[in-house]
């Protein structure tokens, strides 16, 4: 057996017919992990004198790299009864492994992926180590990161200055100090996380005192699954998440007969839940000392990416963290945690980052080899060659400096993992964004792709439909193709060209970028739309009578005169417009906020028997909500505003208010889902945009859209969010280069 650069080359020898059970095996019984993405057999003559009469590995031969990377794996069951087992060599030892689990894609330097090119190579493998390692019937077989207590990475734990406060049993003493409340910056897979004891309002005021991080959700790591299901409400489809090789961070309702502090998500509902995926988490969790859940968030300073390396850790995290438990095994690629949910029984994967990236998305189609950038805020960029399309890990916001070269430096480095030379890029069609702007300065064929365009296409990708199909892509802003913005889409979608059916009605927002973050702008952006500018002061709730008057009447005036108010028909904006109006939040500190409290105060006010609020509905009552105009329907955002008005006046409570708005949205949308699905004749609906992430929004749309004819999509496997742009960036951009340049498709020689 060999591992080439286009896959695993395997010479056998015996009687036919065993062969071809050998063959059917490998399809049939292969390891957990192992993915078939195809086979090929073809006969050799051999003679019976040459043929090997054991089984070996030969060294991997070097040539063209198709093999894909493995992401990293969570600790299996093997190594995790090891790693408890006193009598066993790896009895509590951090860096444990098999060819089950462990490192993969952030140790990876060059492929193929043999030890000599992973940040395992500094370290030598001990006999023990050894035999395993070469031994075929062992579980160690060939797995690359092996090591042990005698040969392998170590822990130390370390102050603020790098002095050494314990190294012989590291482990313990930071269970220690996260009982007494203190923050520890932890060295792990993929970055550093810091972490506090979850169960202390305290540690987690302190936690986001030093990190600046006021409101933002903590994620948080749970011993088990039994404590994890003590806090939280775990479901079979969440259990299978959180189980998974991959151990995504999984968003979960709390428990409230164990309520955790309201400190980790504050006016959010959900909380963020892993499960430890390193033995390091295991033997932390499992120390005595130990709390038994740990607040886990990413070690790096407000909107930079997570640290890597001991050193800049060392200086970077010094004042938010009391200690640092380090260890010695170089993180190659910075990878952060994956986030996951659970809608009607569904996962969603809103984040796909450690675990899965980069395993690449198989498509019916062949594309050049290209790279796509992605969207500026939740940045992934994708690169693809043949059928095959690599998303990368998250990247993030691309307006801070260091994660823009973190965006470039994995560019680089996931290009020559993969050997691929892109002869085209793609980008977003607003030339402003980071990525966009890289993706210019590149020199190579550009081809520009409308953002919700691309949240579609990601989804079609997904559930490998052809089109055409009727997307709804309800999302932030994304730059349409009249020049305004857009954001409450429904297209005829195919996977190279859309047309625009409808939109929700458009908003102005006053101040532009600053509305994104104020929501009190867009709310007066509304009620001026709504009732004009003087009905928009005499209808000011009281939730915007604290404001000063003076930032009103500038408002005010800047929407009558059409001064630095560009025009939206994002949802997301809706969302805020409505959440401000409720006095839910003026003023955020992270993106997505305003709308994921107002969902949270929606769902407080969420009859038990709601689903049947979501059967097909009758249309009168939907009628004020959609226009017709020119052929185009419009879905109205006035009426959501008096609808909303109107309540807040007769004094109904804000979380009856809020749920009648999201009922009310989906709704719309559902009934205007049916009317263009019975216009087009078009069956299957695909449903993307950050906006879907909203629980409420989905499920109803889950159970209100499909017929014995419609059947309904979203992203289960891939972000609905701008984590999604890149990979429909690589589909449209890509097959758009081929039809420019017709032999562009084929795969470069050798
Ligand atoms: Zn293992
Ligand atoms: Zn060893
Ligand atoms: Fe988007």
């Amino acid at each position: 057996m060999v591992n080439t650069g286009s896959g695993v080359v395997i010479t056998a020898t015996g009687p036919i017919d065993r062969l071809d059970r050998f063959v059917a095996a490998i399809v049939e019984e292969h390891p957990p992990l192992a993915e078939i993405a195809s086979i090929q057999s073809k006969r050799l003559a051999i003679a019976s004198t040459a043929a090997p009469s054991t089984f070996v590995i030969l060294p991997s031969s070097d040539g063209g790299v198709n093999t894909a990377i493995p992401p990293d794996i969570a600790l299996c069951d093997d190594c995790r009864r090891e790693l408890l087992q006193p009598s066993n060599r790896r009895f509590r030892y951090p860096f444990t492994n098999c060819t089950n689990c462990g490192p993969r894609f952030t140790i990876v330097r060059h492929i193929p992926y043999d030890r000599p090119q992973t940040s395992m190579a500094s370290f030598t493998l001990c006999a023990s180590c050894a035999s395993e390692y070469h031994d075929p019937a062992d579980r160690r077989f060939h797995a690359q990161p092996n090591a042990c207590p005698q040969c392998g990475p170590s822990l130390t734990l370390v102050g603020t200055e790098g002095d050494t406060l314990d190294s012989s049993d590291p482990i313990s003493a930071t269970a220690t100090l996260l009982a007494r409340g203190l923050i520890v910056a932890m060295r792990g897979l993929g970055g550093f996380h810091l972490v506090a004891n979850a169960l202390s309002a305290e540690a987690i005021a302190l936690l986001r005192r030093r990190k600046q991080r006021p409101d933002k959700p903590l994620a948080i790591m749970a011993r088990d699954l039994a404590t994890a299901r003590k806090y939280c409400l775990v479901d079979e489809t969440a259990e299978r998440l959180l189980c998974s090789p991959a151990h995504p961070i999984v968003l979960l309702e709390r428990n409230p007969r164990h309520p955790l502090p309201e400190e980790l998500s504050p006016d959010i509902s959900e909380i963020g839940v892993m499960l430890p995926y390193t033995p390091l988490h295991l033997l932390l969790l499992y120390s005595e000392q130990c709390p038994e859940v740990l607040v886990m968030t990413s070690g790096n300073n407000s909107g930079a990416p997570i640290c890597t390396a001991n050193d800049d850790a060392l200086r970077r995290l010094a004042p938010l963290a009391d200690a640092f438990l380090l260890h010695n095994r170089d993180i190659v690629t910075r990878v952060d945690d994956s986030v996951a949910k659970v809608v009607a029984g569904r996962p969603l994967l809103l984040r796909r980052s450690r675990g899965y990236a980069p395993a690449p998305l198989y498509v019916d189609f062949t594309l050049p080899e290209i790279l796509a950038c992605g969207a500026g805020l939740k940045n992934t960029f994708a690169l693809a060659r043949g059928n095959a399309i690599f998303p990368s890990q998250h990247i993030g916001d691309l307006d801070n400096l260091d994660t823009y070269e973190f965006f470039q430096e994995s560019i680089a480095h996931l290009r020559s993992l993969l050997e691929l030379e892109p002869q085209a890029v793609a980008c977003d069609l607003h030339p402003d964004y980071l990525s966009s702007r890289y993706a210019a300065e590149l020199g190579l064929p550009l081809h520009r792709v409308q953002h919700h365009h691309a949240h579609a296409v990601a989804v079609m990708a997904e559930h490998r439909l052809p089109g055409p199909v009727l997307a709804a892509v309800f999302d932030g802003t994304g730059l349409g193709d009249d020049g305004s913005l857009w954001g409450g889409e429904v297209f005829v979608a195919e996977l190279t060209s859309y047309r625009r059916l409808a939109h929700l009605s458009q908003l102005r927002l006053p101040g532009g970028d600053a509305a994104a973050v104020e929501p009190w702008r867009m709310a007066l952006a509304a009620l001026h739309r709504t009732y004009g500018a003087q009905g928009a002061l005499l209808h000011l709730p009281a939730a915007l009578r604290s404001l000063e008057p003076e930032r009103i009447d500038t408002v005010i005036a800047m929407l009558e005169h059409d001064f630095n108010c560009p025009a939206t028909s994002s949802c997301g904006r809706l969302f805020d417009a409505i959440a401000a109006l409720l006095g839910v939040r003026t003023r955020m500190s992270y993106e997505g906020q305003a709308a994921m409290e107002l969902e949270a105060l929606a769902k407080r006010a969420r009859p038990i028997d709601w689903r049947r609020d979501f059967l097909p509905n009758s249309p009168s009552w939907l009628s004020p909500f959609l226009e017709s105009r020119d052929g185009k329907w419009e879905i109205n955002c006035q009426q959501f505003v008096t609808m909303t008005i109107d309540a807040l006046d007769k004094g109904e409570p804000p979380p009856q208010i809020a749920w009648k708005f999201h009922r009310q949205l989906t709704a719309t949308l559902a009934h205007l889902l049916h009317i263009l699905a019975e216009d087009t004749g078009i069956t299957q609906i695909v449903l993307s945009g950050g906006c879907m992430q909203n629980s409420i929004l989905l499920e109803g749309l889950l159970l209100a859209l499909p017929t014995p004819e419609i059947q309904v999509f979203t992203g289960n496997r891939l972000p609905v969010n701008d984590g999604g742009v890149s990979i429909g960036q690589t589909i449209i951009g890509g097959l758009q280069h081929v039809s420019r340049h017709p032999h562009a498709g084929h795969q470069r020689p050798g």
